[in-house]
């Protein structure tokens, strides 16, 4: 003991600030929980460091199971890390951990580490030398016993929180640290087993050292114990290694999704981006789930955010991944990120990547492709609204699902529509009640596609921009000329002027003859009209916009023919039966209101009464 006594030095942690403990204790980090993170970062770059001088052959390669230990002690009131890694002499003590600006991270990438960019390929978190001292955030004194792998003695050190430090021979057999918190009363949550491992497995859950947690109150001591952690993420292997079975449960693991994923992509970018990480496209149950993904953001698998936003642009939130990246500081800040330039270049990385995965699938598995397009439709054509450089990625992935469920790319469509139509899409919004028209474009050999989400629409409009010269037309928009048959329609005088008497302001009356003789009539509006009267109810809801109805009288119908001919024997009758085929036609148009279908109803008992 009085051997022991003689090797006791005193001194003053040396910084430059003389009060910077209570600054530590106080601001270090807004987010408590991180001092465990920091400790158990510090104790695996412990063991990266042995490993790396076994690989650099300057330590002998023994079969040592390197490990780190969390014990927690409520009655003794500490909490306490082990390792089994580098270890520290007493000048190592002195310069890293009693010098608070000095990191023993860079210092050891330096050392031996030379090309620049080894240091975070080999996995050595240590980041810029405060990471140690955020143990005080919840302790009121540390201390450290440790023994360096070299020759050199154990040190003991200790350290109260006005920063006093004493540092005397240690008392380790073996090489490895273990740093000692006493936790202080007002922090006593961290002396609660479930606090701790639920900080564990946030952000200790893929380190790569195995990390056992125990609990001096546990009396199962005889179970194997097994690391919380698992050391070998998913996304440190090559894609070409891992199964699809091996994607599934890392997702559900990850996110507690029990719904699989509809595709992920693998990134593993090299030099100068330098990260890497799985990416999934999650299923959702329906339009009213939050669609809100989640990535979360790791630093050589130390788990530092989630949902990094600045990460993923908007228009990809709804991914569920991890990033893994080593070129961004473990304690990253939101206008950080924001500003970065290297941060741009990897959120434009991924939109890439997610555009070139959705055109290999596309191109390379369509069938699947197709089976998933329902669901991610909405995003991609989202995405492709708001950027226009996504947009030219995907586009030849982009589908149109067809009346008859069958799906086609937009460029296919096109393709096939050539002849007919060239640079026409026809498409409706409501199979039954446009059916007529439907029917008649169908019956011309045209294919109609079904828009069913408000959003197909929109993004039918910013795509006309897009596709110079492209027009997208419902089918209850226009007569197509190709409807029309070759004779020509007569204007017939005194129907138009019976007509006059039926038609509110905001319609118009024109004559054709129709190859399909058995539609009397068909009401139209214009795209233009359509569409703005839509923007109109969408942006100022309440105002009306009064819509242009245009009535098409189908001179080659027998009924509008009988009509013609009617007028002049009977205008009474003759009126009632022309605004029952309005009315027929307008059915196509838009639903009735209950009145409304009331009255068309009365009418046609009353006019077939009449027969
Ligand atoms: P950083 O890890 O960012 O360099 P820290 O303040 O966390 O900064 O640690 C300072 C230095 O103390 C480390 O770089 C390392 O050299 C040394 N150190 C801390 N914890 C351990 C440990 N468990 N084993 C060996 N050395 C350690």
């Amino acid at each position: 003991m009085a051997e022991e006594n003689k090797n006791i030095r005193t001194g003053g942690i040396s910084v430059d600030t003389e009060h910077i403990f209570p600054i530590i204790k106080k601001w270090l980090y807004s987010e408590k929980d991180i001092f465990l993170r920091e400790i158990v970062s510090n104790a695996s770059d412990a063991v990266t460091k042995l490993r790396r001088l076994e690989s650099l052959g300057i330590r002998e390669s023994g079969d040592e199971k390197y490990s780190i230990t969390v014990r927690l002690d409520a009655d003794a009131g500490t909490l306490t890390v082990s390792d089994n890694g580098i270890g520290m002499s007493e000048e190592e003590v002195d310069k890293y951990i009693c010098s608070i600006a000095l990191s023993g991270a860079v210092d050891f990438i330096q050392k031996y580490e030379s090309e620049s960019t080894e240091g975070s390929k080999n996995g050595i978190i240590g980041h810029f030398g405060l990471g140690f001292y955020s143990s005080f955030m919840v302790s009121d004194s540390v201390e450290i016993e440790t023994k360096s792998y070299t020759d050199a003695p154990a040190v003991h050190w200790v350290c109260s929180e006005s920063g006093e430090y004493e540092l005397s021979v240690g008392s380790r057999t073996e090489h490895g640290t273990d740093i000692i918190m006493h936790i202080s009363e007002s922090e006593s949550e961290y002396l609660v087993k479930s606090k701790i491992r639920k900080i564990l497995e946030k952000y200790c859950l893929f380190m790569p050292v195995d990390i056992y947690f125990e609990d001096a109150d546990d009396e199962k001591k005889d179970e194997e114990p097994t690391p919380i952690n698992e050391t070998s993420p998913l996304w440190q292997k090559n894609a070409s290694d891992c199964t699809d079975e091996e994607y599934k449960q890392f997702y559900s693991k990850v996110f507690n999704d029990y719904r699989e994923p509809l595709f992920h992509i693998h990134i593993n970018a090299d030099y100068p981006l330098n990260f890497k990480g799985i990416l999934y496209f999650p299923k959702l149950a329906n339009e009213y789930e939050t669609i809100e993904g989640q990535v979360k953001l790791y630093y050589n698998q130390v788990f530092v955010a989630d949902n990094i936003k600045e990460v993923i642009p908007e228009y990809l939130l709804m991914l569920k991944g991890v990033l893994d990246c080593p070129e961004l500081p473990l304690n990253v800040s939101r206008s950080y990120l924001q500003t970065n330039t290297y941060v741009s270049k990897l959120s434009a990385h991924i939109v890439k990547k997610v555009a070139d995965k959705l055109c290999s699938l596309c191109n390379n598995e369509r069938e699947s492709y197709e089976s998933i397009w329902q669901d991610i439709a909405p995003f991609i054509e989202y995405a492709s609204m708001r950027d226009r450089k996504f947009y030219d990625r995907v586009k030849g992935a982009l589908l149109v699902t067809l009346t008859d469920g069958s799906k086609m790319t937009f460029e296919e469509y096109l393709e096939s529509a050539k002849e007919l139509h060239e640079n026409k899409v026809y498409y409706c919004t409501d199979k039954a009640l446009q059916a007529q028209y439907i029917a008649m474009f169908e019956s011309e050999g045209i294919k109609v596609v079904t828009f069913e989400r408000p959003i197909d629409v929109q993004f039918a409009s910013v795509a006309e921009q897009y596709m110079e010269g492209v027009k997208f037309c419902r089918v209850d928009a226009d007569v197509a000329d190709m409807l029309k048959s070759d004779d020509d329609a007569t204007e017939l005088d005194s129907l138009k002027s019976l007509y006059s008497e039926i038609l509110g302001e905001n319609a118009s009356i024109e004559f054709s003859s129709l190859k399909d003789e058995s539609v009397p009539a068909i009401l139209t509006v214009s795209e233009e009209s359509r569409r703005m009267e839509e923007m109109m109810r969408m942006y100022n809801a309440g105002a009306e916009y009064p819509i242009e109805y245009k009535l098409t009288l189908n001179t080659a119908s027998p009924l509008v023919k009988k009509l013609d001919g009617m007028i002049e024997s009977d205008h009474d009758k003759a009126k009632r039966v022309a605004s029952y085929v309005y009315k027929l036609a307008l059915l196509s148009q838009k639903k009735f209101s209950a009145e409304e279908m009331q009255e068309f109803m009365r009418e046609g008992v009353a006019l077939m009464l009449e027969l």
